[in-house]
């Protein structure tokens, strides 16, 4: 046998046929998620009409071969089609018996931006008399290729609204014909009218794009074909796939398939149906259908639909499909059951009787709210659907998060009028309030306020924490609003573009197609942190609850795990509302927020301005009290548990007062000149703060700010002692990179541990260790660890320092790497691997050498991200600390991480 050199020895088909009980392939990349559903429905025996199927490969030669089609393609189609026509008995173009076909898209995941389905392809004046002629149902034949016609002239040939706010024009021509007939439905129309529809349509086409309807069959299916591959690449698509991730190498399959007709007469009908209830998962058929109709219909909302099952003691007037069409119910409902055995999934299903006989024209996996979800992976396990390690699996850890939020109820009613990114899930209405000081007087008047800024900034903590939800105009998914706000469990909306904030008369203002809204300080909105979506007025809100297989499904998880969960919490009610939802530990408990407190504020300036070592003491002791009655809070909150605090960590300088004000009332306290005071202000500003007197370095400079600090969690954990609480403190010394820093410092900390324990006549167990969080340090962990009981990686500043990408500003270029591809994932949000990753895999192998049981885990916004606490646990850390709401988050992904891991 002689081989050229170019051809490829295995070579998959182009496309691929389904139907009758059988399917060449059900290969999900191959033939997207819409066509492999229809080949495995098929392989089970599901009615479903034969098709064909071409592979997503095409999609991709044809893009990369100047939008032609393959060669061998047309050869293939026409084999296939040929297998379709020997299935149903009928044959395309065919004027006596006419072959009808649907085209439709599908990529291997379901995607908006895609093109739209056409139906009834094959029909032309010609064929659609026979057809006419061939059913005995004229009406029927010219009700098709009416919505053929207008199908195809949408879809492939682009005639369409003009603007936005312009009217469909193929609508217009039916709406005109209805009232000049005086009908309401379009199942009124009569043969006559059907057939001037397909001429209007057909000179709307000519008109609106200068060329003719196409009577030619096989033209007809080119050109649909092309239409399909070519909305791969609309930027409706483009965007989805750049939003979501998804590669632009997936291409779309395109399925050619035979018609069913649900428009045949009132033995027939379409309809859509859920297999469980997607907003509660109660195991109960939920949909909907209409007699005489195709396609979308039930969808678009043109009649309304009739319900599926028989609603007991309502005046449904019997006409459920369950009364009328007992035998296809029945049908249906056993092809259901089949496909949730054969999926071990809920279906979301799409079906067509016609003349009494049922096809299943679709079956996927359904979208769910996050109470459904939990309720159906329980039942599934009970009814032995799912394996319990299967049904974790399938949880989809972020959608847990709402069902702790509180949500708006469905359909929202209200105007939304603008969207930004859905920051951290959740629903708020309140008054809008463009400064923290306001939110603080607002809501000591009993008010549920919004706060609206460009951007938040640490020493907005306080109004944040008061407001019901938080909105900015700038900043991206891990901006300072975004990343507090989760901490909080505060629904939040950022880089809502659209807002022109006018701090100045305390109003934004948003352009709109018909002129400029304005929303003044005290107006009431509504956001929603899920979805990204500004809402003016009041939406109505309900409490999330939820279900009753919540309990049960968690201790499956907690039983799955080995990685420990902790919380990232800095005050007493988040360490309460951690252990709630199940923290075992808190693994970041930062102090610096402590200080930014009212009561305090003005001790932490008095330190940090001080004029001398005296002056620093004195205002140490004024917060030495504050700090102690701070730890022990905490530490009682989470009795039996560990709690890592941190020594104060940020720069000096974001402690300053900026006001005017402010400056002068501190001059008074530090009995200096205001000019005296400014010159120091500015004596400690720095070029680059986060590179600069912060941390450790601080405690280098001023180790007495961390011997306050040391005494006082030591105290409050003597006091708590001598009650009985069980406290297990950790001391984190932050950004350390040398060893002889740690050295230095934990000397320090354990010498006024020792003076206070001696004090108190007390003993207390505790650990000293540290935060990596610059790469030097996991290069040198080894050394490092000599001086630590535990490492907590902080991520967030390792991703910084690794990348030398300051977080706040990542804004500006980070949207330009992801989407010229350079970075696939945002780090901020999913751990680095190679880089970021690898520098923690080498301080954890260096630290377990010199220390085998040297405590790891990491802290920061990757804790809470199911992708990075799976690294966590195939890199053997011990925990990953995470904001309190996102703790279930986590544990079910550690869960996942394990069960994956077994495998
Ligand atoms: P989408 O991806 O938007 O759901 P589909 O291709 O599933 O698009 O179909 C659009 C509509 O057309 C659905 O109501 C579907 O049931 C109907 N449809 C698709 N193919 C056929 C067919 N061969 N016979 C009858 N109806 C069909
Ligand atoms: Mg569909
Ligand atoms: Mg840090």
């Amino acid at each position: 046998m002689v081989v050229d050199g170019t051809s490829d020895l295995a070579i998959e088909p182009m496309v691929h046929s389904f139907g009758d009980g059988r399917a060449s392939s059900v290969d999900r990349n191959l033939l997207g998620g819409k066509g492999s559903g229809l080949a495995e429905m098929s392989r089970l025996g599901i009615p479903v009409p034969p098709g064909l199927t071409i592979t997503t490969d095409v999609c991709n030669a044809y893009f990369s071969d100047q939008r032609r089609f393959p060669s061998e393609l047309a050869d293939q189609v026409l084999l296939g089609l040929k297998q379709i026509e020997d299935i149903s008995g009928a044959t395309f173009g065919d004027s006596s018996n006419p072959l009808l076909l649907s085209v439709r898209s599908g990529a291997r995941v379901s995607m908006p931006g895609m093109m739209d389905t056409i139906l009834n392809l094959g029909l032309n004046d010609e064929t659609a008399e026979g057809l006419a002629n061939a059913t005995g149902n004229a009406r029927f034949a010219y009700d098709s290729y009416r919505r053929f016609v207008q199908m195809y002239g949408d879809v492939v040939m682009g005639v369409g609204k003009l603007t936005e706010t312009d009217h469909d024009p193929f609508e217009v021509i039916l709406n005109a014909k209805k009232s000049a007939r005086n009908i309401q439905h379009d199942t009124d129309f009569s043969e006559s009218d059907l057939r001037e529809l397909v001429v209007e349509f057909k000179e709307l086409i000519v008109l609106r794009s200068g060329e003719s309807f196409p009577e030619d069959v096989t033209e007809q299916l080119w050109g649909a074909i092309g239409a399909v591959f070519e909305s791969w690449e609309t930027p409706r698509a483009v965007s989805y796939r750049s939003m979501n991730g998804y590669s632009s190498d997936w291409g779309t399959a395109v399925n050619v398939q035979a018609m069913v007709f649900g428009n045949f007469g009132n033995d027939s009908g379409t309809g859509v149906l859920f297999t469980r209830n997607p907003s509660t998962g109660e195991n109960r058929l939920f949909g909907e259908y209409l007699i005489n109709a195709q396609g979308e219909d039930v969808v678009a909302g043109i009649r309304t639909p009739q319900p599926l099952l028989r609603e007991s003691g309502t005046s449904s007037g019997g006409n459920s499909l369950e009364e009328l069409m007992p035998e296809v119910f029945a049908e249906l409902a056993k092809a259901c059951d089949l496909l949730e055995t054969s999926f071990h999934d809920m279906q979301d299903i799409e079906f067509t009787m016609q003349q009494g006989k049922l096809w299943i024209l679709q079956a996927r996996s359904g979208k769910r709210s996050g109470a459904a979800m939990v309720k159906i992976c329980a039942d599934l396990v009970e009814e032995g659907i799912l394996s319990q390690s299967d049904a974790l699996n399938r949880l989809d850890p972020n959608q847990l998060n709402e069902m702790l939020h509180p949500v708006f109820k469905q359909p929202i009613e209200h105007e939304v009028i603008a969207s930004g990114l859905a920051a951290a899930p959740g629903a708020a209405v309140g008054v809008v309030v463009f400064s923290p000081t306001d939110v603080a007087r607002l809501v000591s008047e009993g008010s549920d306020v919004i706060l609206v800024r460009d951007e938040t900034s640490p020493e907005d903590i306080d109004g944040m924490n008061l407001a019901k939800g938080i909105l900015t105009a700038r900043g991206g998914m891990t901006s300072h609003a975004a990343v507090v706000a989760r901490g909080m469990g505060l629904p939040c909306v950022t880089g809502c573009n659209d807002l022109r904030i006018d701090y100045k008369n305390s109003r934004f203002s948003i352009e709109g197609a018909d002129g400029t809204l304005v929303v003044k300080e005290g107006d009431v909105i509504s956001i929603d942190g899920g979805t990204g979506e500004v809402i003016l007025g009041a939406a109505p809100l309900m409490e999330a609850v939820p279900p009753a297989e919540y309990d049960k499904i968690m201790t499956w998880v907690d039983a799955s795990r080995s990685l420990k969960i902790r919380a990232n919490a800095d005050t007493p009610d988040d360490a309460r509302k951690a252990r709630e939802f199940g923290a075992e530990g808190i693994g970041l408990c930062r102090t610096e927020h402590m200080f930014f407190g009212s009561d305090r504020i003005h001790s932490v300036r008095k330190m940090i301005l001080a004029g001398d070592n005296v002056e620093r003491i004195n205002a140490l002791e004024e917060l030495l009290p504050h700090q102690r009655e701070d730890f022990t809070g905490i530490l009682r909150a989470m009795s039996g548990f560990p709690v890592t605090i941190r020594l104060l960590d940020p720069p000096l300088h974001e402690f300053l007062p900026q006001s005017r004000s402010e400056i002068e009332h501190l001059a008074v306290a530090l009995n200096i000149s205001v000019t005296e005071l400014t010159s120091r202000v500015h004596a400690l500003e720095e070029v680059n703060p986060m590179l600069g007197h912060r941390g450790v370095r601080l405690a280098v400079t001023y180790p007495e700010i961390y011997e306050m600090q040391t005494r006082a969690i030591i105290e409050a954990a003597c006091d708590l002692t001598s009650e009985g609480v069980d406290v297990e403190p950790e001391i984190m010394i932050p950004l350390v990179g040398l060893g002889s820093e740690l050295e230095q410092l934990r000397a320090l900390v354990q010498e006024t541990a020792t003076t206070v324990l001696l004090e108190r006549g007390c003993a207390i167990d505790f650990l000293v260790g540290t935060m990596i969080e610059v790469p030097r340090a996991c290069v040198v962990a080894g050394e490092i660890s000599e001086h630590a009981d535990f490492f907590s990686f902080g991520t967030n500043d390792l991703t910084q320092t690794t990348f030398g990408f300051s977080r706040d500003d990542v804004g500006k270029f980070l949207p330009d790497y992801l989407e010229k591809g350079i970075l696939v994932s945002d780090p901020f949000v999913q751990i680095d691997r190679p880089g970021v990753g690898g520098l923690i895999v080498q301080a954890v192998e260096a630290g377990r050498k010199q220390k085998p049981n040297l405590k790891m885990g990491i802290c920061g916004e990757h804790g809470g991200d199911p992708s990075s606490i799976y690294f966590c646990h195939s890199i053997g850390l011990d925990y990953v600390s995470a904001s309190p709401y996102r703790v279930p988050i986590a544990r079910l992904a550690a869960a996942q991480a394990a069960i994956e891991f077994s495998i």
